[in-house]
């Protein structure tokens, strides 16, 4: 229902202003939270830009200040802000600092808060619930801040955290959105396919979550994109890498190491494969399985050639599984 969306947004906005007031105006937000981003790097434009804040370290005091203000519960609880439980109620967020996430329009749909200690058993992240203003499938961390560059630059840089996109924002890399640690959907691709052709995914430095990530991309492909990636060194992501270098050396590194996705594919899936012959026919059958999912015959004939050069298998023996990958799917 319209006023139920938008009593939710109201209530979104109303703490949106409260967690970046209890940053820049209460000591503790300033001493904790504002101290937190500096620390990161983060300057006062980028935090205000980003409209970063803090949640204080207390129960009670957000859902408190809202009621007070004449916010209804039924609207707070909606959006996750606060929790009830027992006739009880809790806010969500304490003593985090928060990442506003916001629609394409600029309308605050949710947060993400950061725990500030390096707690390994409390999550890192703790993020909004889904509701009906905030559909996680549907949402790309940043697009709000990034929409009119990704058309301008035909190219999109997808990351997997908030501070990777603040940091390249700050660094000057604005055509940049995040995933925000949830499996990339075919929703998400769609509102980067109507800005933009061409896709960069941006790994962390683990090699584990790269393995993780090649599937997802084929969800790219199939939506006739161009995708190219890039990894970092050993343990960096976007954020830590921009923050120690300049934009010149962060645009010359992209562009040194951004590699076509199919050949990046093919050319880890050989070196894993190496000595191993039944590993290597199910990577033929992987690499394959993705270039099926490409709609422009053309590119497919390409990329059929240039795996066959980079796995050493010849192209007949590739066009033949292809057309077997094709004839099961339809
Ligand atoms: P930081 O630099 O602050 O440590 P990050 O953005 O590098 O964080 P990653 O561990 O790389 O964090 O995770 C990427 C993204 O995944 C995060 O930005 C966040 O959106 C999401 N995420 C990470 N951990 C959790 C968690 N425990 N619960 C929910 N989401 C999470
Ligand atoms: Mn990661
Ligand atoms: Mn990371
Ligand atoms: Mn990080």
């Amino acid at each position: 229902e319209a006023n139920e969306r938008e009593s939710m947004y109201l209530v979104s906005e109303f703490a949106n202003d409260y967690f970046q007031k209890v940053m820049f105006k209460t000591d503790q937000g300033q001493a904790i939270g504002l101290s937190y981003f500096k620390e990161r790097g983060f300057t006062n434009e980028t935090i205000k830009k980003f409209q970063l804040g803090y949640s204080p370290d207390d129960w009670q005091a957000f859902t408190d200040e809202a009621v007070k203000k004449g916010y209804q519960m039924e609207f707070l609880e909606k959006t996750g802000l606060t929790i009830v439980k027992d006739n009880k109620t809790f806010d969500r967020f304490k003593g985090r600092v928060m990442f506003p996430i916001h629609s394409m329009s600029g309308r605050v749909l949710g947060f993400g808060g950061r725990i500030l200690t390096n707690d390994k058993k409390a999550a890192k992240y703790l993020n909004s619930p889904e509701s009906t203003i905030y559909h996680k499938s549907k949402v790309l961390y940043g697009l709000y801040h990034a929409k009119q560059s990704i058309a301008k630059e035909d190219n999109c840089f997808l990351v997997e955290g908030y501070t990777d996109v603040i940091q390249f924002h700050q660094t000057g890399i604005k055509n940049v959105v995040a995933s925000s640690g949830t499996a990339l959907t075919p929703e998400q691709i769609r509102l980067i396919n109507r800005l933009t052709k061409n896709i960069t995914v941006l790994f962390d430095g683990d090699a584990a979550g790269i393995r993780a990530s090649l599937r997802g991309i084929d969800l790219i492909l199939e939506q006739g994109m161009n995708v190219r990636v890039c990894t970092f060194p050993n343990g960096e992501d976007p954020d830590s890498f921009a923050k120690q270098n300049t934009y010149e050396e962060l645009n010359t590194f992209l562009n040194e190491n951004a590699k076509d996705f199919i050949q990046f594919k093919a050319s880890i899936l050989v070196e894993e494969a190496k000595n191993d012959p039944i590993k290597k026919a199910e990577t033929i059958r992987d690499i394959v399985n993705s270039i099926s999912k490409i709609p422009d015959s053309i590119k497919r004939e390409v990329y059929v050639q240039e795996c066959s050069r980079i796995m050493d298998i010849s192209e007949n023996v590739l066009f033949s599984t292809l057309a077997q990958i094709s004839k099961k799917e339809h």
